[in-house]
């Protein structure tokens, strides 16, 4: 006989979708509210913990519900404050989030994917494809998890920027955005979200469609087609004008401003040529340029930029007109750039 399926996740559902615990034997018009605030917001990870539900409903929910679908695996801590956060689902996959200290703000980078299928040359995440979508759930969780791991060290922003690609779990992102979002969930504002997507035309359209404005990052790294196509082999074709249409069109229904990320290979996207034409293509554009230089990953043969190309870019594009930033890299000593920390514990064996 094989395991019983585990019971659904209350972290799955979306903020009126607790409703449904009305239904439970023994349940009040306001025990959707109770359960959904020591879910969302006292963090609780078991039912048993709900001490202002009456002993049977409780029992009741725990037999019908889980709280959470996974469970903390392992934190690294970076001498620079950057913290690697590994989580277990409960079918044995890793995923990681990443929560980056920078002066005043604290930035949560979070996951929406086990692996990624657009298999940057430069990202670790994508390295072995994608296995498969979290639920908007396992989403949630992680800002959950982030939270309580640093009470003192509140988080500022959210960026969609772990592994995986957003708009190929379109579903569950924006329904994870929307708990996040929602003043009765973890009321986090739109303008400290960010999704940051290779930028599909079609997925952006959809994005356009959302209620909540917030912000996105398209992950440029090249200026024309046909680099692009061969920086992300998963990418399929890319269609940087369509692209640019729809970021446009958002930007004039929300009124957010675009940001362009280019991951800075030393040797290969690190040239003046490749800043003019970063410049030529976002003319006209309200946007600003998030220059990247790369961090090192194991296995993967390409360079961190000079810092002086970099700053060189960033000074081109500036003359040029548009508004750009260097990142400085983060979290080098823990390995935590870009799904590494996943691959090289899922290389190991759990809680080793
Ligand atoms: S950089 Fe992002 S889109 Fe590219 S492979 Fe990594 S996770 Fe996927």
């Amino acid at each position: 006989m094989g395991d019983a399926p585990l019971p659904p996740a209350l972290t799955d559902l979306t903020v009126p979708g607790y409703d449904v615990l009305r239904e439970l034997p023994g349940a009040r018009s306001f025990t959707p509210k109770q359960v959904r605030r020591w879910v969302l917001e006292r963090g609780v990870r078991d039912v048993d913990a709900m001490t202002d539900l009456g002993k049977e409903l409780r029992a009741r929910l725990g037999e019908a519900w889980r709280v959470r679908r996974g469970a903390l695996d392992r934190v690294h801590e970076s001498r620079d404050g950057t913290t690697g956060i590994l989580t277990r689902l409960d079918d044995g996959r890793l995923i990681e989030s990443v929560s980056i200290p920078d002066e005043d703000r604290r930035t949560l980078c979070i996951s929406s994917q086990v692996g990624c299928a657009v298999a940057c040359r430069f990202c670790a995440s994508g390295l072995e494809g994608v296995e498969r979508n979290l639920t908007s759930g396992e989403i949630v969780e992680q800002v959950l998890v982030a939270r309580e791991l640093a009470p003192d060290r509140p988080l500022t922003n959210y960026v969609f920027m772990g592994s995986g690609e957003p708009t190929h779990n379109l579903k569950e992102v924006r329904k994870a955005i929307a708990v996040m979002n929602d003043p009765a969930g973890l009321g986090i504002g739109a303008r400290r979200i960010t999704v940051s997507t290779v930028g599909h035309p079609e997925a952006l359209a959809r994005l356009a469609e959302d209620e909540v404005p917030f912000h996105i990052a398209l992950s440029l790294h090249a200026p024309d087609d046909a680099s692009r196509e061969e920086l992300m082999p998963g990418l399929g074709p890319s269609r940087l004008e369509e692209t640019l249409r729809e970021a446009r069109a958002r930007f004039e229904k929300t009124g957010r401003r675009l940001t362009a990320e280019v991951v800075v290979l030393g040797g290969v996207n690190d040239t003046d040529e490749v800043a003019r034409g970063f410049a030529s293509l976002l003319s006209g554009l309200n946007v600003v340029v998030n220059l990247i230089p790369w961090n090192p990953v194991p296995d993967i043969d390409l360079a961190p930029p000079d810092p002086r190309r970099v700053e060189a870019m960033a000074d081109l594009l500036r003359a040029r007109g548009v508004t750009t930033t260097v990142r400085r890299p983060r979290g080098r000593d823990v390995g935590v750039a870009c799904g590494q920390l996943r691959r090289h514990a899922a290389s190991r064996r759990p809680r080793d």
